[in-house]
C-alpha cells in the first residue's frame, strides 16, 4: 500500500507542477487599441571637454581612441541648446503620456479639439527618453560624458558600454523624434528644418562616379537631394556631397582634389553601435589592414559595399524612410520631420504669432549619424536658430506651444489629425502607412533592429 501511496503523491505533485506551469505562463495581453513605441531624443547633454581622448564620442576600435570631441551643440549668450531640446523634450513627454494605456486620454483629446473639429482615434503611445537632464557638474563624475555619447565605447573599467543609439534601438521604437535648435543660418535655411540622411541611390551614383561608371556630375545637379548639407561655403555642393560619399562608405574623408585622405579616419559607424548590422566578430582584424576589394578598403576604386549594412541600406524598408513618400522625397523620415514642424507652426499661428522666420524652412541633407543607424522613423528637427530673436522669443514664451504641437504631430503620424483651419504651412494629416515595414505576422522592420 505504501507504494500507491507514493504513486498518489506523485500524481498529486505532477499535477501541480503542471498546474503552477500553465499559470505562470506568461499572459497575451491583447491592447483594445494599437500601441506605439517613441523615443524623445533631445540633442546633446554632454560637455565637449579637452583632451577628446578621455571625454570625446565615436570610439573607434581599430585605434582604440575617440576620433571627435563630444558634440555639445550651439550656444548664444545664455541660450544653451542641450537646455531648451531637454525642456522641449519634457513637455512632449507629459503630453504624450496622456496616451499612456493608462493615461488620461479625454485630457488629450481637449488638446486635440483644438486641431479638428473630426472624429478622433484612441491608440497608445509608450515614450521614452534617450537622455536625463544636462550634464552640469562634469566634475563630479569619473565619466562625466559617458550618459550622453552617441556611440557605444571602452568604459574606463575596460567594459563596452552603450551609446545613446544602441540605447534608443534596443527600445525598438516605431519613430524617434531628435530636438535640434541651432546657432544661425544663411536666410534660406532659416525657419524650422529637418535633417535628413539621403537615400542608398544617391549615395551609390556618387560611389559610381569616383569609380568611373558613371562619367559626369549631371546626375546629382538634377537629383531631388542636390540641395546638399554644406560644411562651409567656400566649398561647392558637390564637394560636400563627394566627401560625403567618401565617408559614408570608406570612412575616410576627401582632401581638396576630391583624393582620398587617409589620413582622415572617421570610423566604420555601423560597427560603434548594437543592432542586427554589425560585421561578424574578428571584423576589426580584416579592417586594419583595410584589404582591397572589401568594405573596409581605403581607395575608392577597390571599395565594395558588401555586408550586413549596405544590404540593409538598399532594403525597400530603407527607401520607405529615406526616398519618396508624401513631400516627394526624403521617405517617411522627412515626411515626419515637416508634419511635426507644420504641426509646431499651426499651433503658433493659431495663438496669433506670425514672424517671417516662422516658417517650414528646407531640410538638412546629409549622413548624419541618427537617421542613419536606427530602423525607426525619425523626424529629426532643428527647430530654429539662437542667433535669431524670433527663436530666442519662442524659447522664451512658447516653449509649451512648441512641445504641444510635436506631441499632436506624433500622434497625428499614427492616427492622422485632419486640422480645421488654414494656416501657411497647413499639416497633411495623413497618418504613415506602417503596413509596409511589416516583415511577417510577429516582426516588423522596427522590432528586428536589434
Ligand atoms: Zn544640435
Amino acid at each position: 500500500m505504501a507504494n500507491v501511496d507514493c504513486l498518489q503523491k506523485i500524481v498529486v505533485f505532477l499535477v501541480v507542477i503542471t498546474i503552477t506551469i500553465f499559470s505562470f505562463k506568461i499572459p497575451i495581453t491583447r491592447l483594445e487599441f494599437p500601441l506605439y513605441r517613441v523615443v524623445l531624443d533631445p540633442g546633446h547633454g554632454g560637455k565637449a571637454t579637452i583632451p577628446k581622448d578621455e571625454y570625446g564620442d565615436r570610439f573607434d576600435v581599430l585605434s582604440m581612441k575617440y576620433l571627435d570631441v563630444y558634440r555639445e551643440g550651439a550656444s548664444y549668450k545664455n541660450y544653451h541648446e542641450h537646455i531648451y531640446t531637454f525642456e522641449v523634450a519634457k513637455r512632449v513627454e507629459t503630453l504624450l503620456q496622456l496616451l499612456s494605456p493608462n493615461g488620461n486620454f479625454e485630457k488629450f483629446y481637449t488638446i486635440l479639439q483644438k486641431y479638428t473639429d473630426k472624429p478622433v482615434k484612441r491608440i497608445y503611445i509608450q515614450t521614452f527618453m534617450s537622455r536625463g537632464p544636462s550634464l552640469n557638474s562634469h566634475l563630479i563624475h569619473k565619466e562625466p560624458n559617458a550618459p550622453y555619447r552617441l556611440f557605444d565605447f571602452i568604459s574606463n573599467d575596460g567594459t563596452l558600454k552603450e551609446g545613446r543609439i544602441s540605447y534608443i534601438n534596443s527600445l525598438k521604437p516605431h519613430l524617434v523624434v531628435s530636438i535640434h535648435f541651432a546657432l544661425n543660418s544663411s536666410p534660406y535655411f532659416r525657419g524650422m528644418n529637418a535633417v535628413i540622411a539621403a537615400p542608398y541611390s544617391i549615395l551609390y551614383k556618387g560611389l559610381q562616379y569616383f569609380q568611373g561608371t558613371i562619367p559626369d556630375r549631371s546626375f546629382f545637379y538634377t537629383s531631388k537631394y542636390a540641395d546638399w548639407f554644406t560644411e562651409d561655403e567656400r566649398k561647392s555642393g558637390f564637394f560636400w556631397y563627394s566627401n560625403d560619399v567618401v565617408m559614408y562608405f570608406t570612412g575616410y574623408r576627401i582632401k581638396n582634389d576630391y583624393s582620398i585622405d587617409t589620413d582622415a579616419f572617421r570610423g566604420y559607424r555601423y560597427n560603434m553601435v548594437q543592432w542586427a548590422y554589425n560585421d561578424p566578430p574578428g571584423w576589426a582584424h580584416i579592417a586594419k589592414h583595410h584589404p582591397p576589394n572589401t568594405p573596409y578598403a581605403n581607395n575608392i576604386q577597390q571599395f565594395i559595399p558588401q555586408n550586413a549594412f549596405f544590404t540593409r541600406e538598399q532594403s525597400k524598408y530603407e527607401q520607405y524612410r529615406r526616398d519618396g513618400g508624401f513631400e516627394g522625397y526624403g521617405g517617411d523620415n522627412l515626411y515626419a520631420s515637416n508634419e511635426i514642424i507644420r504641426f509646431v507652426l499651426y499651433n503658433l499661428y493659431s495663438k496669433g504669432i506670425r514672424h517671417k522666420d516662422q516658417r517650414l524652412a528646407p531640410p538638412y541633407i546629409s549622413i548624419w549619424s541618427v537617421p542613419l543607424h536606427i530602423n525607426a522613423i525619425n523626424a529629426f528637427i532643428e527647430f530654429g536658430y539662437l542667433a535669431r530673436p524670433y527663436t530666442r522669443t519662442i524659447i522664451n514664451n512658447h516653449l509649451d506651444d512648441v512641445a504641444e504641437g510635436i506631441a499632436v504631430g506624433i500622434y497625428s503620424l499614427f492616427a492622422g489629425v485632419e486640422v480645421t483651419k488654414k494656416y501657411p504651412y497647413t499639416p497633411y494629416g495623413k497618418k504613415i502607412d506602417l503596413e509596409k515595414y511589416k516583415i511577417d505576422n510577429d516582426n516588423d522592420y522596427f522590432t528586428i533592429v536589434r
